[in-house]
């Protein structure tokens, strides 16, 4: 029994406040409704798919369309960057047949809180061959490199000329290594297929604003260092060609010795050994619905998160994860006017301070991957990413 559906890998673009379908693929793929956390809350933004009849059959959170340009301190703290360009997400969706469609609904606290939502009709098409020249798929004989259900971390060089070629694949076993031991992925590497494309870029290094021609034009957001970008248009083409069949995220590997990375459809990162956690925490967002655990300083919420990582109570009642918390842990369990014990509490409870609001949200641990590089997944994301997961281990 092989466990795959039809599926359909969706590339949506959020340009403001509007959503786009950016391309839609027919794949097979392990069933994107498996292991999904039912969603809770208000504010955020959620995908609900509808059949023909206009039942909604599928829901799930995509990442908010203001997290992908994030910036971490030496010390992996985040902090979240505004910015108005375009992004893409990427995700699955059964296929309930010709007629569905998808809405995506930004709901926001106070005035935009029923902002119209996106409605797009789906017309997926099949992902089309690769050229004759084109470099073959090499995948490493790992994890679940024999697993169809497996999700398929591609790898993709940009702006690596031929002679350094080496230098990527040392990235890509850098990176590989981080999810081998990275918790809850490192108990989970039966659902993970590693895989790299030796695409050659015409001219060696990244540019430090625009304009080097490279694989997947890779380059630094201009004025903020740190941040690089990335054609995701080309990431998610070089996605559906290498990956056509079974689950797949594209991580571009950037040639370039500098700290750096984002997040989107496609992760980005750098060549600088730190770089991998910006892969690992923006596919917090992007392949798990996460949300972000830091606060921006001073401003308070009254709205209830989707995410299942966040949550607008901090009591026992109301609390998303309370069944992880034991009974004699005190709720809330640290408020945002408190001090800071020395060293700073551990296990789970409910901490204000999250989801770029310093009061009035709470997240389960006091320190966490959705909040500073570095740091350990907590319990709730670890869960989440193993709900998710196990629709790639294989059901053989
Ligand atoms: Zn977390």
């Amino acid at each position: 029994m092989s466990g795959l559906v039809t599926a359909v890998r969706v590339a949506i673009a959020y340009d403001g406040g509007a959503a786009t379908i950016a391309s839609a693929t027919l794949i097979e793929a392990a069933d994107p409704q498996i292991g999904l956390p039912v969603l809770a809350g208000t504010d955020g933004v959620t995908l609900r798919l509808r059949d023909p009849d206009g039942m909604v059959v599928f829901s799930r959170t995509l990442p908010d369309p203001g997290t992908a340009l994030e910036i971490a301190g030496d010390g992996g703290a985040l902090q979240r960057l505004s910015g108005g360009r375009q992004r893409f997400v990427v995700v699955e969706l059964p296929w309930p047949g010709p007629g569905s469609t998808i809405e995506v609904r930004l709901t926001r606290p106070g005035i935009e809180r029923e902002r119209p939502s996106a409605l797009m009709r789906l017309a997926p098409v099949r992902p089309m061959g690769l050229e004759g020249a084109a470099p073959p798929l090499v995948v490493h004989p790992i994890w679940g490199a024999d697993n169809p259900q497996a999700l398929t971390l591609l790898f993709l060089p940009d702006g690596f000329v031929v002679d350094e070629m080496p230098a990527f694949h040392a990235v890509v076993e850098q990176c590989v290594r981080l999810f081998g031991v990275t918790e809850p992925f490192a108990g989970q590497t039966a659902a993970l297929r590693v895989a790299h494309v030796d695409i050659v870029s015409n001219e060696s290094g990244i540019s430090g604003t625009q304009g080097r021609d490279t694989a997947f034009g890779a380059h630094f957001q201009p004025d903020i260092d740190r941040v690089i970008l990335v054609d995701q248009a080309r990431a998610l083409k070089a996605l559906n060609s290498y990956v056509p069949h079974g689950s797949g995220v594209a991580m571009v590997v950037a040639n370039t010795p500098r700290y750096g990375g984002s997040g989107g459809g496609a992760m980005v990162f750098s060549c600088d050994v730190r770089s991998s956690e910006i892969a690992l925490h923006e596919l917090g967002h992007s392949a798990f619905g996460l949300a972000d655990e830091y606060a921006d300083a001073g401003q308070s919420a009254t709205d209830d998160p989707v995410e299942p990582n966040v949550c607008g109570f901090g009591d026992r009642a109301r609390l998303k994860w309370a069944d992880l918390v034991p009974a004699t842990t005190p709720l809330p369990s640290l408020n945002a006017d408190d001090p800071v014990p020395s060293p700073p509490p551990r296990g789970i409870g409910a901490y204000e301070g999250a989801k770029y609001h310093s009061r009035g949200r709470f997240r389960p641990a006091f320190d966490c991957k959705m909040r500073t590089l570095g740091q350990p997944f907590c319990a709730v994301c670890a869960r989440t990413i193993i709900g998710i997961l196990s629709r790639h281990l294989s059901s053989a």
